[in-house]
C-alpha cells in the first residue's frame, strides 16, 4: 500500500491529474468533494451548519444556497472558525473511513492519492509516502483560471498571492507533474510516475 498527497496551486489542475491516477486504478480521497457531499440534503453536517447559520441558507429545495454561506462567513473569521469546527472534523474523520476501506480492499498494492490543496500552508508532507505536486507555469494558470472558470485575473492573482509558491510546494515533491502543456503531455508523466509507483 502507498499512500500520498497530490497537491498544486490553485488552477494547477490538480482535478485533472487526480482524475488520470484514478483511471490508472489510484483510490482518489479528495477533501474538497467530501466536504460537498456532507452538505448534500440529509447529511448531519448540513443540518449543524443550518442549525448554526440558520435556514436562509437553504433554498426552497432544501439544498444548500453556496452563495448565502459564502456571504456569512465573508469577512467574519468567527463565522469562518465555527463553520470550519463543524466541517473540517467530519470531513476528516471520512477521509481517513475512505482510506480504511482502501487498504482493506487492497492492503498490499493499493495506491491512494489524498488531494490536498494546501498540503504545504498546513505543514502535512511528511505523513504521507510521498508527494505528488502538480506544476503548471503561473501565465498558463491565470489563463485557465480566466478562460475555464470565468475568475477576474485580480482575485485570481490574490488567490494565489494566498498561497504557498511554487518553490516552497516544489521543495516537498517526491514528483512534480508539470501540466503547463496538453492533457497528452500531462497523462503520458502521469503514466510514468504510476509505473515506478506499481513497481
Ligand atoms: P482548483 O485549485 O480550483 O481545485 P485544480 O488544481 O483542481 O483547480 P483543475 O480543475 O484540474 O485544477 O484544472 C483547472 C482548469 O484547467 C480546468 O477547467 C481543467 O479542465 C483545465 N485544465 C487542466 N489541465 C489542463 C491542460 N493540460 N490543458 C488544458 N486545460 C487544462
Amino acid at each position: 500500500m502507498r499512500h500520498l498527497a497530490l497537491t498544486g496551486g490553485i488552477g494547477s489542475g490538480k482535478s485533472t491529474v487526480a482524475q488520470f491516477f484514478a483511471d490508472r486504478g489510484a483510490t482518489i480521497i479528495d477533501a474538497d468533494a467530501i466536504s460537498r457531499e456532507l452538505m448534500e440534503p440529509g447529511q448531519q453536517v448540513l443540518a449543524d451548519v443550518v442549525a448554526t447559520f440558520g435556514d436562509h441558507l437553504l433554498d426552497e429545495t432544501g439544498r444548500l444556497n453556496r452563495q448565502a454561506l459564502a456571504d456569512v462567513v465573508f469577512n467574519d473569521d468567527d463565522a469562518r472558525q465555527r463553520l470550519n469546527a463543524i466541517v473540517h472534523p467530519a470531513v476528516r474523520a471520512e477521509s481517513k473511513l475512505q482510506l480504511k476501506h482502501a487498504i482493506e480492499a487492497d492492503p498490499e498494492h493499493a495506491v491512494i492519492i489524498q488531494d490536498i490543496p494546501l498540503l504545504v500552508e498546513t505543514g502535512q508532507a511528511e505523513k504521507f509516502d510521498g508527494v505528488i505536486v502538480v506544476h503548471t507555469d503561473m501565465a498558463t494558470r491565470l489563463q485557465r483560471l480566466k478562460d475555464l472558470r470565468g475568475m477576474d485575473a485580480d482575485d485570481a492573482r490574490a488567490r494565489i498571492a494566498a498561497q504557498a509558491t511554487d518553490e516552497q510546494r516544489n521543495a516537498v515533491a517526491d514528483w512534480i507533474i508539470d501540466n503547463s502543456g496538453s492533457l497528452q503531455d500531462t497523462k503520458a508523466q502521469v503514466a510514468a510516475v504510476w509505473k515506478e509507483l506499481v513497481n
